[in-house]
């Protein structure tokens, strides 16, 4: 009988071979991530790593021997194939530890065990593989250090460019709104705090870490020996940031060990001030929709329409950008100008120029992702045509400076310019150093061009220098043995041998050493042959050694220019940046907008940056928010463009704040610091949230932390809730962002009543979206007209999306009963603000604590008639 596979690795060691021994203390090192186990070919997996591998990658589950009469359950996969197998696993949210043969000189250690070592820990945060890495965004790494006094550090890493941060003065408050910010693909955080009960709706790997790795003196003490200095001072860093240490210390620990090796290409810690920041918190962000539609898909998004970048490392930046606007006048301006620059030379000179352009976007399409080469070269994963593709790249940059220098009056673009011209020096050693076309691995040979060096061009032309040898010999033996169909040829296992046919085996010398006998041949060596062939041998072996010897030199040598190399990657990635966003403005009639410190949004003919390359017409329109008109009440039928005109408005400020152009006639952007939407409505089910819980979360948050700078977006309030309640909510509401928050504000509202708010208030107005309604049919005109909407049209957009008739019907008729009562109550009167004097809540407040106050026990039949006709006459006047 088969006995059953038991996915439990035994504690204890007894009874296994040396192999599984070795096998479980690596495992035990490996701890809870999946140890893929170096055997030969192929990477092994055992017990329970082995069920789950082939539970999750559907691989075929078998066994390998038995330990103590149980079979051990085994999977594997072969090691040619080792990207692919892990871009599955770390899809699946599994960490790696990948173990190698660390001795590979097998024949100095016949009988004994290969030496094995895991030299690699994979997780999502730190993979440096360009295959397994998304093309066009980052994948932070993030580490939230909580501290024992409440104090917030939090520092992130982007471990492929080396990008290595300290996000200033964390609060508890902001991490949900940084992590969407940063959008990590693992975060880190001490064992024992409670980040991870706090954030668990963030979709991303957690990995707890010992609470020792955030401790301050041992997170100097890592970064000290990281960056090899005495003191963090030069980073604008002191003991006073001891939770912002913790959590830096803490993540380049991890990020180390994660390489088993010094991540020398981070030479750098930033401080960001969030402060500099338009803030979007993560609902603005997503509603929005920069980086995914609100279906989660990847377009129609401002990203997607966005990025035509001709790089990468260019489409990066962008998305990098829009996820972070910023209040700083200065970057805005240099941006805008090197946009302004690149339209009028490309676009309004004459057509040679517009040649200058194609020769640009031609260069910048040939370059590689040299952002994402640096950790591969201070890692040297580096492979062969990686460098020469650098190279290639290399050459391709003084034409791309010449080019880039006809472009004047941009600061910002001479800069970069500069920057771009990689010291001649770099890329004469690449020239000289690597082949034209080398092969993939240093093992292979070929890497290191001929004339580099003497040593290994001598080892090389020994190992090459064969045929003539042959051919000689063979003629030789041919004259000396009489054999005239004597050969000479090569096989895998008996090296160089003399073939002679069976029917010339009566001439074969004596000297002839017979080394195989095949059906009418015999294979025969002479010590000539053997000794060439051994110096041959020799001379191939030496010769690649002698290549990865001088691969590292190569290695060493990038290594020390790295940061000229990071800061010229960095540069062509704006540049492209730029030019994407230069040519996308010329082509779709995008405007200069006028940056302005007052704060004030003034937008002529707007256009929804999306919508509007989606729809055939679209209707522009105009926005002005500022000090004396800081509340737009938006009504207007269904469907009829609130929504839309709203985002635009946001959109159009967040493009302004990056730099950008803008679509519109004329725009007028001044000092925002955050940008707030409660758009739509969805639930949080798995948080334990209702729909209307989630959309009262949402403006609770708007309420405590917009500001008078702020542009908020407030879209369908109280609608998840009874009429009354929702209207009278969505009124105060109004009415305080009015009067307390005093921020921009846009408020659509299908509550008509509201449109009495700029009666009261003179900082509010009333626009609506315009549609014309006939018997049979709406139209929607989308067109933002000054005053309310005269009506919803909730019934005709039902009937137009295909509700019954007959439900129809009923809903008119329903509709026109509600509306002879309402009459009569006057609802819009009582819940005015003008009507403060006499609060509906006031009278129901004496109404409740008149009745609290009667003791029921004692009350005699008389007082308790009073006391009814006292609770009757509060009710009459609420109702007057
Ligand atoms: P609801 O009240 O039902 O949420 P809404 O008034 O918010 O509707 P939107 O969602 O903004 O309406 O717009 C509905 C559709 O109308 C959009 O998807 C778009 O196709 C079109 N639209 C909106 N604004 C414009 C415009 N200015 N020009 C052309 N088409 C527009």
């Amino acid at each position: 009988m088969e006995i059953p596979l038991h996915y439990k690795a035994p504690i204890s060691t007894e009874g296994l071979t040396p192999l599984m021994q070795q096998y479980l203390s690596l495992k035990k090192e490996a701890g809870s991530m999946i140890l893929l186990f170096r055997l030969g070919d192929f990477y092994e997996l055992f017990y329970d790593d082995a069920e789950k591998i082939s539970r999750l990658l559907n691989l075929t589950l078998t066994k390998r021997g038995c330990a103590n009469g149980i079979p051990i359950p085994m999977a594997g996969i072969p090691a040619s194939s080792l990207e692919q197998y892990l871009s599955r696993l770390l899809e699946h949210g599994e960490s790696v530890a990948i173990c190698e043969q660390i001795n590979e000189n097998f024949s100095s250690i016949k009988n004994s065990l290969v030496e094995r070592k895991i030299v690699r820990i994979i997780t999502p945060g730190t993979i440096v593989e360009d295959a397994l890495l998304p093309l066009k965004s980052d994948r932070a790494l993030v580490a939230i250090n909580t501290t024992k006094d409440g104090k917030i550090g939090i520092s992130y890493l982007n471990l492929v460019n080396g990008d290595f941060k300290i996000v200033a003065d964390s609060t508890e408050e902001n991490i949900n709104s940084e992590l969407h910010r940063l959008s990590p693909a693992e975060i880190i955080f001490s064992e024992t705090s409670d980040i991870k009960t706090k954030h668990y709706n963030f979709v991303t790997k957690y990995t707890p870490v010992p609470d020792w790795h955030f401790e301050y003196d041992n997170a100097i003490r890592y970064l000290l020996e990281h960056f090899k200095i005495d003191s963090l001072s030069s980073f604008g860093l002191n003991s006073n940031n001891y939770q912002d240490i913790g959590a830096a210390g803490a993540l380049i620990r991890y990020a180390s060990k994660s390489q088993s090796r010094e991540l020398s290409h981070i030479q750098n810690l930033y401080i960001e001030r969030t402060d500099q920041l338009v803030f979007l918190d993560s609902t603005t962000r997503k509603n929005l929709e920069i980086n995914k539609t609100i279906n989660g898909d990847d377009s129609p998004t401002l990203f997607s329409i966005l990025d035509k970048c001709h790089t990468q490392m260019g489409s990066r930046l962008l998305r990098k950008w829009l996820n972070n606007p910023t209040q700083n006048t200065d970057i805005i301006l240099l941006r805008q100008g090197a946009i302004s620059a690149f339209i009028n030379y490309f676009f309004y000179g004459d057509c040679l120029k517009r040649n200058t352009l194609d020769s640009i976007k031609s260069k910048l399409k040939q370059l590689p992702d040299m952002d994402r080469m640096l950790s591969r070269i201070a890692l040297k994963y580096i492979r062969p045509r990686e460098i020469a593709n650098l190279r290639n790249s290399i050459r391709l940059l003084p034409d791309l400076h010449s080019f880039l220098g006809l472009i004047k009056e941009s600061k910002l673009l001479e800069n970069l310019n500069e920057a771009i011209l990689i010291d001649p020096s770099i890329s004469k050693f690449l020239d000289i150093a690597i082949s034209e076309d080398p092969s993939i691995s240093v093992k292979d040979g070929g890497v290191i061009s001929y004339g580099f060096d003497k040593e290994l061009d001598e080892l090389r032309s020994i190992s090459n220098n064969n045929s003539n040898f042959i051919k000689e010999l063979e003629e030789r033996e041919k004259e000396n043995t009489g054999i005239n169909n004597l050969r000479i040829s090569f096989s895998k296992i008996f090296g160089f041998y003399i073939e002679i046919t069976k029917s010339q085996l009566n001439k074969v010398p004596s000297n002839y050493r017979r080394l195989q006998t095949l059906k009418n041949t015999e294979r025969f060596s002479i010590s000539e042959l053997k000794q060439w062939e051994e110096r041959i041998l020799s001379s191939k072996e030496k010769a690649i050694a002698r290549e990865k010897f001088l691969y590292e030199t190569v290695l060493k040598f990038l290594m020390d220019n790295i940061k000229e190399i990071s800061l010229c990657a960095k540069s062509l990635s704006e540049v492209d940046t730029l030019i994407n966003l230069a040519e996308h403005s010329h082509i779709n009639n995008w405007i200069l907008p006028t940056i302005s410190e007052k704060t004030e949004i003034i937008i002529n003919s707007g256009r929804h940056p999306v919508v509007e390359i989606n729809t055939k017409i679209f209707t522009p329109n105009d926005c002005i928010v500022n000090n004396e008109k800081r509340m737009i009440i938006i009504t207007g039928p269904n469907m009829g463009g609130k929504s839309t005109y709203m985002r635009q408005t946001a959109l159009i400020t967040l493009l302004a704040k990056i730099g950008s152009f803008v679509p519109a006639k004329k725009a007028i952007i001044g000092n925002i610091d955050r940008i707030f939407t409660r758009i739509g409505a969805s639930d949080d089910i798995s948080g334990g949230k209702s729909t209307f819980m989630v959309e009262m979360i949402e403006t609770a948050a708007i309420l405590s932390a917009s500001t008078n700078k702020s542009l908020v977006l407030i879209d369908e309030i109280g609608r998840g809730t009874s009429t009354n309640d929702g209207m009278c909510l969505a009124w105060s509401i109004a009415e305080r962002m009015i009067n307390f928050n005093q921020s921009l504000t846009l408020f659509a509202t299908h509550y008509f009543e509201l449109t009495r708010i700029p009666h009261d208030l003179q900082n509010a107005v009333n626009v609506h979206l315009s549609a014309i309604d006939s018997s049979d049919d709406i139209i929607f005109l989308h067109e933002v007209k000054s005053g309310p909407a005269n009506q919803s049209y909730g019934i005709q957009v039902a009937r137009k999306a295909g509700i019954p008739i007959k439900v129809i019907e009923s809903a008119r008729e329903k509709l026109n009963n509600i509306k002879k009562v309402s009459a009569e109550y006057n609802i819009t009167e009582i819940c005015s603000y003008k009507n403060k004097k006499q609060p509906y809540d006031e009278y129901i407040d004496v109404i409740y604590r008149s009745i609290e106050s009667i003791d029921l026990d004692n009350i005699t039949p008389i007082e308790s008639i009073n006391k009814l006709y006292e609770i009757k006459n509060i009710l009459e006047k609420l109702r007057k």
